[in-house]
């Protein structure tokens, strides 16, 4: 059968623009199918990059609006600080990144169909049906998001928390190289974010498996009076909320299918996000590089069984971290408000911040873990009562 393109990508996002570029790149013809009339919008993220970002993917300094070095962890009633010497992270445009990312491709010879939504896909036949007629491709890949209609014809049930940001002016000095971020009760298995952008402006959010009615008050009570967040060394007094933006995070299945036949999943849609921080770019930037090599390796020697290698090796180089970010998420919200000021009180007793603020990585979380676990440290922090309720995550 001749089809239309090599690689048909569906979801323009950051991760769909990216797996676009590097495939053209590899003379691949490759076209996006986007249901958006304006890529990237409406916002729908913190836009939070650890400094690796500049080793994985290009980011023009011009989309990076603050730097930050390092940040405030709060339990309901301890504060930790963390920080390194210099940028830890960038905090962009992340409209203008994925606007940025997607002319990239589209400079670069991958067709772009806008305002197509993907209605349904035919993997057997390489057939995708858009509101705006049919597409035909030898390669299907799910770039779709959260709510992925490729993930669900590979028979995948995805699982999301709800997401909740505020564009916020403060007409308020505060320290632009800190994040600071809440963790309790009422907002585990996520945590409060307030993100300082540039110009007075804040990103302040929360994910949580609560709806938005409940998150929105949450972020509402914050701004009022710190709420629940009361241990906060922020004190908000004057300030306009600009805009509001909601979205979802995967929470991320180690069993999910990422390929069957001609379809792959790659991004949000096959839940490739840190469980413990909710973000998806730097990981999914890195799957791009494992996965266009495997596509371009399957067309090269035109067999499509070439592609049943992704899973494995992104296992191979992705599992093991996942797996240990998954068990420090789960050991969070097994804590309650007690437990985590509890802990809270004792990494700070035991040089914990310096020991964070050394080993500490963004993307690598488990470096952190092994340094606690290697130097005993963990048992120390952790009394018997802890060590009783999260024995199970970890044996
Ligand atoms: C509030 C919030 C804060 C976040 N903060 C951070 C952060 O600070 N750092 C970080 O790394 N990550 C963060 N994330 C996660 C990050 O935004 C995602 O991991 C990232 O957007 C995933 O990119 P993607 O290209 O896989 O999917 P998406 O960005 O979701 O793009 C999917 C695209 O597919 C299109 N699409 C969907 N269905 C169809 C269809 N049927 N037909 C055609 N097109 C379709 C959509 O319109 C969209 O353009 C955050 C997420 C949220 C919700």
């Amino acid at each position: 059968m001749i089809f239309d393109f090599d690689v048909a990508i569906i979801g323009g996002g950051p991760v769909g623009s990216t797996l676009a570029y590097n495939l053209a790149k590899n003379n691949v013809s490759v076209c996006i199918i986007e249901k958006k009339k304006i890529i990237g919008y409406p916002l729908q993220c913190a836009g939070i990059l650890s400094k690796d970002i500049l080793d994985i993917n290009e980011l023009p300094s011009d989309l990076i609006l603050n730097e930050v070095k390092g940040s405030y962890l709060s339990s309901p009633n301890k504060l930790l600080k963390v920080e390194k010497d210099s940028t830890a992270a960038f905090i962009i445009d992340r409209v203008a990144y994925d606007q940025f990312l997607s002319k990239h491709a589209k400079d670069n010879n991958v067709k772009l169909f806008m305002q197509h939504k993907v209605l349904n896909i035919d993997i057997d036949k390489g057939i995708i049906e858009t509101n705006r007629g049919n597409i035909t491709s030898k390669i299907i890949v799910g770039a779709d998001g959260c709510n992925s209609i490729v993930s669900k014809k590979l028979n995948n049930v995805s699982k999301c928390y709800n997401a909740n940001q505020y564009l916020v002016k403060i007409n308020q000095d505060f320290n632009q190289e800190y994040v600071d971020i809440f963790i309790n009760e009422e907002v585990l298995p996520g945590f409060l974010w307030f993100i300082p952008v540039c110009d007075n402006l804040y990103r302040i959010g929360l994910f949580s498996n609560k709806d938005y009615k409940k998150q929105n008050a949450i972020i509402d009570d914050f701004l009022e009076s710190q709420g629940i967040f009361k241990n906060s060394n922020l004190n908000i007094s004057d300030y306009e909320v600009l805009e509001k933006y909601r979205g979802y995070i995967p929470i991320y299945d180690k069993n999910k299918t990422i390929v069957n036949k001609r379809a792959l999943l790659i991004g949000d849609a096959a839940s490739q996000v840190k469980p413990t921080t909710g973000g998806g770019l730097i990981l999914s930037f890195n799957t791009v590089n494992i996965l266009s090599d495997i596509i371009v390796e399957a067309l090269i020697k035109d067999d499509l069984n070439i592609l049943n290698k992704y899973p494995k090796k992104f296992n191979k180089l992705f599992n093991d971290e996942l797996n240990n970010e998954m068990k420090v998420h789960k050991t969070l919200n097994s804590l309650s408000n007690k437990d985590l000021d509890y802990l809270f009180d004792k990494v700070k007793l035991n040089n914990g911040e310096e020991f964070i603020s050394k080993y500490g990585d963004m993307d690598k979380q488990s470096l952190l873990v092994k340094e606690f676990l290697k130097t005993g440290l963990l048992f120390k922090i952790l009394p018997t009562l802890l060590k009783s309720k999260i024995s199970n995550i970890w044996n």
